[in-house]
């Protein structure tokens, strides 16, 4: 024996960055050992599935110290190789553990080692190789050859129970051992559906609702999109709110499909767009799929397997579709993407937008991101020329954007946190027919419980933040942990008065109740909208025209299409002014003009009223009376200054544990690592702007650079020291690789 031994190299789910070697299961045919197919390996004391990355001939190690796979958990691979290379990408990109990196490949339900389906899910059929040969030679193989003949005589591809039927002196297992033998040799492949192989999907059959005339700046956005075909080309739709993008990428969509091709449509979150979903179902039919993490495992088990035999001919989703597979990919649509939820922000900390970009110049296809305030990533690359943009300058329905106007409430009379100016407003416009929207960034009643005489402060006991009052539940709760208590009477400390500070959204639905007690209120927050269904009926409820009040946070803010909304009012834009953040400014606007965007876009003309404290704050003057583009160059130019992303590179280790001291030590071992590479500055460790949450003390580490190549260098080195450090143990910690929330 002196060949050497085949090494298999597999992804297996750890917080290690790094792969792990396994020697074949003993007595297993090295034909299925395939990249791509899931591997159920021995892992320190216990097991685990991983994905087979690689055969090595020889390994780093001495074979005689590897382990065997316990066994191959799948006939053929169910990553192909683009996602394999997908996934390896992202895993240098990110510095991800590329076993965490590949499960998020994955559905949930496949993670564990479940079979993939019932076996009445496989079929079976010869390849071109296999039908080119004569027979299966040799006397021992005369299972394999029965098989061989029947499948040459089928016209499609037959499950294992339509084998054995059409087989005599077969049992189930000899009938595997035999198509695993012919699998082995090539011969025969292994399919989820019985049509021979997938090859693109089926237009179908032009009978798609045509939906209205486009007007000639969508035409030309959708000509430009279709004559892209057949090559990587990423695109920005930059269209003001209601200007009919989603018009855009339905029609696009169709010529996609008119080619045989699928299309791969990100949002933000599918929850809060009832409408959009249901606007691509009438389009498209049941060739479209859904794919988030609110779908229960076997639905989302189904979707992913339609998409990957081509069943499916659009594939809607969040952050994690991205990594969707696809038969036969044509086009991506990340709609909103300037959106924060398209970063995920544990564990593997990608971002779908990035990773729409990167594999849509892979598999050759064109990319378009719409918004109506586009990142600043994005339109730096527009700058640059790497992204063609597309404009959509004008309401679709003809309606004119709303007139916005800051409203200065220094010094003014306020009830529940609304000025008299705003009330007298919203009192216009409800009795003129119109419905008025209350926007506030912070949900439950008050955001701090203070003590009048002594100024005690409700505060977490397990991080540094005050607790939210909740009213109508009598309880305190901490937004960033989730510890409760009920709400005191009076101090504890000095039996004095309490008062609420500041305002949340349940204590303006009741100032509001007390202002306009004729009118109908629905408040939309994380609270108001847990149970299932509760979200839609409350979306419904102002659709409809039943409620004339509605009362939110930035739920409000996602692409919602109320005709008879005319007013707007911003309850409080500093909040987003005063950040230590750098990306508070860039978040704000984007929030106010989407919000903004819900006024005006029926028949009446809209408004937008917006309370603050600093009128002259030269961003949000900026932002109000020249607009978004505008508001978006001052602050790149801003971010060139100082070196920020897009200019430049950021990566934040962060590191958490009981003793502070920990994790400060860890983040100091890394520092010293990271400073040895030239070109990056390290700034810290620092505490955490929160520093202590959920009873852990919080430290951060900020690594920038202007270039990508040395931050990327600095972060290994800072890895492995990490990760050779004992402290490592007992300290949570992470790599955030263009992280967008410094906390
Ligand atoms: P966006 O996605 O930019 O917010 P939508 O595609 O939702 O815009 O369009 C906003 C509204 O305008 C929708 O009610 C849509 O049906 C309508 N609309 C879109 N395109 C046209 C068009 N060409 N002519 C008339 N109405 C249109
Ligand atoms: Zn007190
Ligand atoms: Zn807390």
């Amino acid at each position: 024996m002196s060949e050497t031994p085949l090494v298999l190299r597999v992804a297996v789910p750890s917080p290690l960055h790094t792969l792990f070697d396994y020697l074949p299961a003993p007595d297993t045919d090295p034909g299925t050992y395939r990249p791509g197919v899931r591997l159920r390996v021995p892992f320190g004391r216990g097991r685990r599935v991983g994905v087979l990355v690689a055969r090595v001939e020889g390994a780093q190690v001495d074979p005689s110290r590897l382990r065997a796979v316990e066994a191959v958990l799948d006939d053929a691979p169910l990553l192909d190789e683009p996602l394999l290379e997908l996934g390896r990408w992202a895993a240098a990109y990110y510095l991800a553990p590329p076993g965490e990196v590949l499960a998020q490949l994955l559905p949930p339900s496949l993670r564990d080692g479940a079979a993939q389906s019932g076996r009445d899910r496989a079929f079976y059929r010869l390849s071109d190789e296999g039908r080119g040969v004569a027979g299966v030679p040799g006397a021992r193989a005369l299972r394999q050859q029965a098989v061989w003949q029947v499948l040459a005589r089928a016209d499609a591809a037959l499950s294992q129970d339509q084998l054995l039927t059409r087989l005599e002196g077969f049992d189930a297992p000899a009938l595997r051992n035999a198509l695993r033998a012919l699998m082995a040799r090539g011969w025969v492949s292994r399919c989820e559906a019985p049509v021979s192989g997938v090859s693109g999907v089926k237009d179908v059959g032009g009978g798609y609702a045509t939906g209205p005339e486009l007007n000639p700046a969508q035409s030309e956005a959708v000509e430009a999109l279709v004559s892209a075909r057949g090559g990587y080309a990423p695109f920005l739709l930059e269209g003001v709110t209601g200007s009919g993008k989603t018009e855009v990428y339905l029609r696009a969509i169709a010529g996609t499909l008119g080619a045989g091709r699928q299309a791969l449509v990100l949002v933000p979150e599918i929850a809060l767009t009832p409408q959009l979903v249901a606007r691509f179902e009438a389009r498209f039919g049941a060739r479209v799929v859904l794919l988030h993490s609110g779908m229960a495992d076997g639905a989302r088990l189904e979707s992913w397997r339609r998409a990957r035999e081509g069943r499916a001919s659009v594939v809607i989703g969040t952050r994690s579709a991205v990594f969707a597979p696809l038969a036969a990919p044509g086009l991506i649509v990340v709609d909103e993407e300037h959106d924060p939820s398209y970063k995920q922000q544990e564990g593997f900390r990608y971002h779908a937008r990035d990773v729409a970009i990167w594999r849509a110049r892979q598999l050759g296809i064109p990319v378009v991101l719409g918004s109506a305030t586009p990142s600043l990533e994005t339109l730096r690359r527009v700058g640059q020329g790497s992204y063609r943009r597309l404009a959509l300058p004008r309401r679709a329905t003809g309606a004119s954007l709303p007139r916005i106007e800051v409203l200065d409430i220094r010094r003014r009379p306020m009830k529940g946190g609304l000025s008299d100016v705003l009330v007298e407003s919203a009192r216009a416009h409800l009795l003129a027919g119109g419905q008025v929207l209350f926007f506030l960034n912070r949900r439950g009643y008050a955001p701090a419980l203070l003590c009048h005489a002594c100024g005690w402060a409700a505060s977490c006991t397990a991080c540094d933040a005050h607790m939210t009052v909740h009213r109508a539940l009598r309880r305190l709760r901490c937004h960033h942990c989730g510890a409760e208590r009920p709400l005191p009477a009076r101090c504890p400390a000095c039996g004095g008065e309490l008062m609420h500070a500041g305002e949340g959204t349940e204590q303006i639905e009741d100032a509001l109740r007390g202002l306009f007690p004729e009118f109908t209120i629905e408040r939309i927050d994380r609270d108001t909208t847990r149970r299932r269904g509760a979200l839609e009926e409350r979306l419904e409820s102002v659709r409809s025209g039943r409620a004339h009040i509605l009362v939110g946070t930035q739920m409000l803010a996602k692409g919602h299409d109320f005709p008879d909304m005319s007013l707007v009012g911003v309850i409080d834009a500093d909040q987003g002014l005063f950040s230590s953040d750098f990306r508070a400014s860039e978040r704000l606007a984007q929030l106010l003009v989407q919000v903004a965007g819900r006024a005006g876009r029926g028949a009446r003309p809209g408004e937008v009223l917006i309370q603050t404290h600093c009128p002259e704050h030269p961003l949000l003057h900026t932002l109000v009376t020249q607009g978004y583009d505008a508001f978006a160059r001052q602050l790149l130019t801003e971010r060139e200054r100082a070196g920020l992303p897009p200019y430049g590179a950021l990566a934040l280790l962060r590191a958490e544990a009981k003793d502070g001291a920990l994790a400060e030590a860890l983040l100091n071992e890394a520092a010293h690592a990271a400073a040895a590479a030239p070109g990056v500055s390290v700034l810290g460790p620092v505490p955490a702007p929160m520093a202590r949450r959920a009873g852990r003390e919080r430290r951060q580490l900020l690594l920038q650079a202007a270039e990508r190549a040395p931050l990327r260098q600095a972060l290994r080195h800072a890895l492995a020291v990490i990760e050779a450090s004992p402290d490592a143990r007992r300290v949570r910690w992470s790599v955030d690789v263009d992280p967008v929330e410094m906390f």
